[in-house]
């Protein structure tokens, strides 16, 4: 999950990195009234989860509060690649000596964490990545070691922090890698890291992405969540444990494992081609496909709209197709007439032949039992394109 820059900033501050007090504001009166408490000059920064914002116009000083009502009148509503701002943070302003760039990074490839920094921060650091790769020192993180002061300083020194503010930095340094630590972050980016014209070191922006794996562990992240933003059908899922991902087609897809809902999605991709429908969305139901889970996934994706047909395809193992025969049966029970869609049901497996028999004795209206999946996914096309 990634966080608003001043959701990110309100960590940095629990962990001791040096950042600026700022607030919120969804209208421009609030972003006034906020000028106002904090005194001028101010920042008036769009809350958007993309970078280059500055370049977008979603960055803005103003000198005055009537003038941050009008900055935040024009950030407020833009449209940053895609996202539209409806918060803006104001922060009083900071006058900069030099921008510099520092983040932690899950590196996937390397199999190891990654330190990233550079005196050469600021708005332009992917192109000084990509034009002057020796400006930007990388530095591998043992996961057990971590990052204490000594190791800070082999990052500060490897891209040559000036000395004046080398101590602050290393203190930034250890306390970015505990908040990188102990939030279970896979990114924690600071661009600008700011020198002010006083030799004061100060986190003026803030990039953090929490990993969701580890949210078990963190109670208060949930409050991170931006509820407004997310899709309602993606929030229930999760509510029930499921996973379960939106797209736009018309085919809906239950499965039972990651990867026989991947090739679900592909055979239903393909067989629709011929009807002129895709997937609609998928949702894996996990190993333990119970009447209870098999109710809760059928709710959802019969719940979208958009949904003509659902294409149920389980593999019995553990979870034998007979357990998974009577959870369809008892789900349909359960949901009585809120279902309304064609379901294709395609079982194989841990004793198929008894689960085929349930589904067959339960003669269910609603529900086609196809033996393969090829011709499953075509069943469940057809049937799509029938009931567009
Ligand atoms: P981004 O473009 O989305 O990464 O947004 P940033 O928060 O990094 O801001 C972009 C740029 O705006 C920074 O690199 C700074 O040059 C400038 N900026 C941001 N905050 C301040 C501030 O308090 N004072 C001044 N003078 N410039 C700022
Ligand atoms: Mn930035």
């Amino acid at each position: 999950m990634d966080l608003y820059e001043y959701q990110a900033k309100d960590l940095f501050a629990a962990h001791g990195v040096p950042v600026l007090p700022g607030d919120v504001a969804t209208n421009p009166a609030d972003a006034k009234a906020i000028a106002a408490k904090f005194g001028q000059p101010v920042v008036v920064k769009a809350q958007v989860k993309t970078g280059g914002r500055g370049k977008a116009g979603g960055v803005k000083l103003a000198s005055t509060a009537e003038e941050t009502e009008e900055k935040a009148t024009a950030i407020l509503g833009l449209d940053i690649k895609g996202h539209i701002v409806h918060r803006v943070l104001v922060t009083p302003a900071s006058d900069i000596a030099e921008e510099y760039y520092f983040s932690f990074l899950l590196d996937r490839a390397n199999r190891t964490f990654l330190a990233m920094a550079s005196v050469e921060g600021g708005m332009d650091i992917e192109e000084v990545a990509a034009t002057k790769p020796e400006a930007l020192a990388k530095i591998h993180i043992d996961a057990i070691k971590g990052v204490d002061a000594a190791k800070a300083e082999e990052i500060a020194d490897a891209a040559n922090f000036p000395a004046e503010v080398k101590d602050q930095v290393v203190d930034t340094i250890v306390k970015l890698w505990e908040t990188f630590v102990s939030e279970d972050a896979t990114l924690v980016e600071v661009n600008p890291l700011v020198r002010d014209p006083q030799d004061k070191i100060v986190a003026l922006d803030g990039k953090v992405t929490l990993d969701e794996n580890a949210g078990f562990r963190h109670p208060a992240h949930a409050e991170l969540v931006d509820k407004a933003a997310e899709n309602p059908l993606e929030a229930k899922a999760k509510e029930k444990g499921l996973n379960y991902v939106k797209l736009d087609g018309e085919v809906g897809i239950i499965g039972n494992g990651a990867g026989l809902v991947m090739s679900t999605l592909d055979v239903v991709a393909y067989a629709g081609e011929q009807y002129g429908v895709k997937p609609a969305n998928f949702l894996d139901i996990g190993g333990g496909a119970s009447a209870e889970v098999m109710a809760n996934g059928l709710d959802v994706i019969l719940g979208d709209e958009a949904v003509r047909s659902v294409f149920v395809n389980v593999f019995g193992g553990i979870t034998a197709c007979d357990a998974v025969a009577n959870g369809i049966v008892k789900a349909l029970e359960i949901l009585g007439d809120s279902a309304t869609k064609p379901l294709v049901v395609r079982l194989d497996g841990n004793n198929v032949e008894e689960g085929r028999a349930i589904l067959a004795e339960a003669n269910h209206p609603l529900v086609t039992v196809v033996d393969t999946m090829d011709n499953a996914a075509a069943k469940a096309a057809e049937l799509a394109a029938a009931g567009v």
